[in-house]
């Protein structure tokens, strides 16, 4: 666990947050400040800052699986739903640990950018 992210601290309970998914590997709980009826973050327990950090095989499938397991609870896999990772500068990633935003409950249109 990094001492200053602020992830680390909710994904391992040092800080609460809304949590909506565990398992031993990631944790699903709702952002701050929602872009859609379900915006859910999906984040490893351990700090890796991007998906493409060496994050282990076994800890993204449990990703995927928690975005499964968010969908159906949250009542948007028929509906549908988006997934999206930030990662770096031009993304304008704010959080420097990896997490998948699950964003879904109304449509989301066909842009995915927001400029
Ligand atoms: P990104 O730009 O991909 O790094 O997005 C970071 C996301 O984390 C934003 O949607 C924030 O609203 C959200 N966020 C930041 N801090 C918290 C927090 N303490 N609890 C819940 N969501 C957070």
């Amino acid at each position: 666990m990094k001492d200053d992210c602020i992830f680390c601290k909710i994904a391992n309970h040092v800080i609460e947050s809304d949590y909506v998914y565990e398992d031993d590997l990631v944790c699903a709980f709702r952002d701050m400040n929602p872009a859609a009826p379900t915006h859910v973050l999906v984040v490893p327990k351990e700090h890796y800052a991007t998906i493409v950090d060496g994050v282990p095989q076994e800890t993204l499938a449990a990703m995927a699986k928690a975005i499964d397991e968010v969908v159906k609870s949250e009542g948007i896999d028929e509906s549908g739903f988006r997934v999206i990772t930030n990662a770096g500068p031009d993304a304008d990633q704010v959080v420097k640990h990896l997490h998948l935003h699950v964003l879904g409950g109304r449509f989301l249109g066909e842009s995915l950018l927001a400029e």
